[in-house]
């Protein structure tokens, strides 16, 4: 058994829970931070184990937000920033989206410096959105070297482009804070695009998930009536985007940037699974053509076309999922949930 402690921001997220789920059953220790005692209490309660405890955290944006967290854990050696908004419902797009993003990394790494010393390794969960400009077509290939070239004031024009610029502006918040503060720690970020598959607890398979657990979500809640919707981008297995955070501070990949892409999708096409491999959903859905799915599944892989993520799936070894089988994962787990 480890004896190594994790500190986990955002630990209530979808992959934060994946990522705290596998630590535990690796033998790691876990802190989680959340912002309320009853989120807190509801975690220690879906853990179930003496491995995890949780220290509150209000706001990522009050200044010295990780201090205190960070001061009661003198045994955390490793910490993984995964908390960021993801939300395209938001009014103030700087207050509720760009800012916490970016002074919660400014917080979190400056918290990690003054009162976590001996933590070695930190990995920040950041995004494909800030490799590339996602509400343009691709015209360059795109790696781990690439980065979206907005501004403040592109960030400013609707919430996916604050969405964007805000883990475009926090990644490169924490890049700098290595070259400016010299600290202690090495770094090491994650780029996912569209991450989909099941929860980490069958619980949270009802009502709305989070917002791209949802897209696969909402296609069980659409009528006969309804248009096969449009979109297609590129995805990855929350499992693997879990492994690869832990792979991260096991193995010495500090200063990489890991492009998680396991290839095109549409939800075109995850409505033609689902209507094959769930017969009982049939009469409830829109019917959808092969060459509905073929069209947009070439959306999704003309987009992929651009993405050269070698050096990531290189280092980090193993094979991602398929989309199929996250799509299965996450339908079978929402009917049970909701029977
Ligand atoms: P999620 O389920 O919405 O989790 C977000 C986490 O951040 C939650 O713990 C949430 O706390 C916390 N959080 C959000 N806004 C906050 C704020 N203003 N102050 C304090 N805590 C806040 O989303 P997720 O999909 O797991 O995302 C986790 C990370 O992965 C994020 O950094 C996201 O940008 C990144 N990512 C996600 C995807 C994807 O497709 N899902 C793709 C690429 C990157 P509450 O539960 O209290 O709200």
């Amino acid at each position: 058994m480890s004896s190594t402690s994790i500190f986990v921001s955002g630990a209530t997220g979808y992959i934060a829970k994946h990522i705290i789920k596998l630590s535990i059953s690796k033998g790691y220790k876990v802190v989680g931070s959340v912002r309320t005692a009853e989120k807190g209490e509801a975690l220690k309660k879906q853990f179930n184990s003496d491995n995890f405890t949780y220290e509150i955290v209000t706001s990522l944006t009050n200044p010295g937000a990780f201090d205190e967290a960070l001061k009661k854990h003198p045994e955390v050696t490793v910490f993984l920033h995964t908390a960021s908004p993801v939300t395209f419902a938001a009014q103030d797009l700087e207050n509720d989206i760009l800012i916490p993003a970016i002074q919660g990394t400014k917080n979190a790494f400056s918290a990690i410096k003054k009162f976590g010393p001996q933590i070695e390794k930190v990995v920040l969960t950041s995004s494909y959105v800030a490799i590339t400009d996602v509400t343009e077509p691709a015209t360059h290939e795109l790696t781990e070297e690439s980065w979206n070239p907005t501004t403040w004031e592109k960030a400013l024009l609707n919430p996916m482009a604050a969405y964007s610029g805000s883990k475009t502006f926090a990644e490169k918040a924490a890049w700098d804070f290595l070259k400016e503060e010299s600290p202690k720690f090495t770094l090491a970020v994650i780029n996912p695009v569209y991450v989909f598959g099941p929860q980490a607890f069958d619980d949270d398979a009802k009502g709305t998930l989070n917002f791209t657990a949802e897209l696969i979500g909402s296609l069980l809640k659409l009528s006969p009536s309804d248009d096969v919707p449009e979109t297609s981008s590129q995805f990855i297995d929350v499992r693997d985007v879990a492994s690869a955070h832990i792979l991260l501070f096991e193995q010495d990949f500090s200063g990489t940037r890991n492009l998680l892409s396991g290839g095109g999708f549409s939800l075109a096409g995850a409505l033609g699974q689902i209507r094959r491999e769930f017969p009982e959903l049939q009469s409830t859905l829109p019917t959808v053509s092969a060459e509905e799915i073929e069209k947009y599944e070439t959306a999704g892989k003309t987009e992929f076309d651009f993405v050269n993520n070698e050096a990531t799936k290189k280092r980090l070894g193993f094979k991602f999922a398929a989309f199929e089988e996250s799509v299965r994962d996450s339908v079978k787990q929402i009917l049970d949930a909701n029977k």
